[in-house]
């Protein structure tokens, strides 16, 4: 079973040690104490650890083994996750402040994302192509070598098991570079990929600031492709590291996702929906429906609803099973959700809920906030345009379709959108006309890891999850099979 302390040397190349970086210590969002003091990575840890896992990708036969025999070990780290569920549920807690019925979740779905990768390793197809000459043509897929995986403090586990599992299927080395304030959870998922039969040398996982570690790991040479999960002007800075070494990138960013609510729809689903498309997690989810747009017949109505819904949550311990919004991530996160709200209220807004620290001895040391909701906004105002990242939702009517479609597409992000309505057909029509990587109908955030996801426009290039995400991280490559009897004309 897991246990704290054995996690918190980092992992360079297999070795468990402290990094040469400076000494931090990790903080629990819900009351401020320390956790874990670990030392962060160095650039001269990234760089031993990039030549290891070289060394192992070359050297360890991982990347020789059939697809059946990978898929055994990754399979086993899905075992292993399952096994050591409660401890990694608890871990995350600790790591990022999520109450602990929504850990127990993300845990399931590494466990799941691992199994499924499996599968897909062990069930992956190379082609036959048709012939058009005396050759036989094929199309395969190698492995890359060293790949990087940075990941954000909103979800780990999942988010690195979204990278490390099709990585690792697809005979790679990865290195993982975690949020500096959440590096416990990938830790952790590291010791479980090596204890199940994953080559030591191929996995690295390295805490550090961003700017600096994250930085060596996207500019070095050996490594050959990033995943990237987290902030879009983050995301940016990267794909220009990347265009300059012709180098693969996937980024997974922003959002400032819109969710519609149609006069027809049914109530009681809506306003459940819409609560947990903006509150759960306490907002800090890149496909939080952050913007919400309701049909004017209905707004009023609908609004009394949303906010008595809003200010009933329960908000507290992440501890107790029946907390449905923890603590925002650090003080210093707290305090940028603060001033947009007092932007939005500067602005014209007014507060219909919420907008305020939650009072109380259980608040005092974390980093809690209420769910707010803020109306009276024009949509191509700062608050309703900019990821805000935590529990503020901006609420606004629209008056018909076309009205409503225009604003949903007014942004920069697009990475996802939900539709309330009974009527089939406008779902499809509106569905269809909304520009987002993924669009909910009469449902939000759900996830399935056989579907692909990812955005458009600010919110990304490229897609994760899915039978074929597995392909992400190879090098596609052609083959010709000379079957000519004779020299080539040209040369005979
Ligand atoms: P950041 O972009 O600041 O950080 C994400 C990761 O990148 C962290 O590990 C960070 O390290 C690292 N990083 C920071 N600077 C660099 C750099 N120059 N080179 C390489 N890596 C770097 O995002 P946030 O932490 O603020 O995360 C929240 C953001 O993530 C939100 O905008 C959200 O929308 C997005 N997100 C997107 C998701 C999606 O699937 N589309 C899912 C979840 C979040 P460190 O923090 O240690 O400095």
């Amino acid at each position: 079973m897991l246990n704290l302390n054995d996690i918190q040397p980092i992992c360079i190349a297999g070795q468990w040690r402290p990094g040469a970086g400076d000494r931090y210590a990790t903080l629990y969002p819900a009351t401020g104490e320390a956790v874990a003091s670990l030392h962060a990575a160095s650039v001269a840890d990234v760089e031993e650890a990039i030549l290891g896992a070289d060394r192992a990708f070359r050297t360890s036969g991982w990347a020789q083994k059939k697809p059946h025999e990978r898929a055994a070990v990754l399979f086993r780290v899905a075992q292993l996750i399952r096994e050591n569920g409660e401890a990694l549920a608890q871990l995350q807690r600790l790591d990022n402040g999520k109450p602990i019925s929504e850990t127990r979740n993300l845990v399931a779905s590494a466990a799941a994302t691992f199994q499924f990768f499996a599968a897909a390793c062990e069930t992956l197809e190379e082609s036959l192509t048709p012939m058009r000459g005396d050759n036989l043509t094929m199309s395969v897929h190698e492995p890359m070598g060293v790949v990087a995986a940075i990941t954000p403090w909103n979800s780990p586990i999942a988010s690195e098991a979204q990278k490390m599992a099709p990585a690792l299927a697809a005979g790679n080395a990865v290195v993982v570079k975690p949020a500096e304030v959440t590096p416990l959870a990938a830790l952790a998922l590291a010791r479980l990929c090596i204890e199940a039969g994953v080559p030591a040398g191929l996995i690295s996982v390295l805490p550090g600031k961003g700017s600096v570690i994250g930085d060596a790991i996207t500019l070095h040479p050996l490594v050959k492709r990033v995943s990237f999960t987290g902030g879009t002007s983050t995301g940016k800075h990267i794909a220009h590291i990347a265009a300059d070494k012709m180098m693969p990138v996937s980024l997974e960013l922003g959002g400032k996702s819109p969710t519609m609510v149609f006069e027809d729809a049914d109530i009681d689903h809506a306003v459940a929906g819409v609560l947990y498309g903006i509150f759960s997690s306490s907002g800090e989810s890149c496909i939080a429906g952050s913007r919400l747009f309701v049909a004017r017949s209905l707004h009023e109505p609908f609004m009394e609803r949303l906010a008595a819904g809003a200010a009933a949550l329960r908000v507290g311990d992440p501890a107790d099973e029946r907390t449905q919004m923890g603590p925002l991530i650090t003080a210093r996160h707290r305090e940028g959700i603060e001033r947009y709200v007092d932007m939005g209220v500067t602005d014209g807004g007014r507060i219909r809920t919420g907008g305020v620290r939650p009072k109380g001895p259980a608040f005092d040391r974390g980093y809690f906030y209420t769910p707010t909701i803020i109306e009276g906004l024009r949509n191509d105002q700062r608050i309703c345009q900019e990821e805000i990242f935590g529990p503020v939702l901006v609420a606004m009517p629209f008056d018909d379709e076309e009205d409503l479609i225009r604003q949903a597409n007014d942004s920069v992000y697009a990475l996802a959108a939900g539709i309330w309505t009974r009527d089939y057909k406008r779902a499809w029509r509106v569905g269809r006309a909304v520009q987002a990587g993924n669009v909910w109908i009469n449902t939000y955030k759900q996830f399935s890891i056989s579907t692909p996801f990812g955005g458009w426009r600010d919110s990304g290039l490229g897609r994760e999850k899915g039978r074929l995400g597995i392909l992400q991280y190879m090098e596609q490559k052609a083959m010709y099979w000379g079957l000519n009897e004779q020299p080539l004309p040209w040369a005979g």
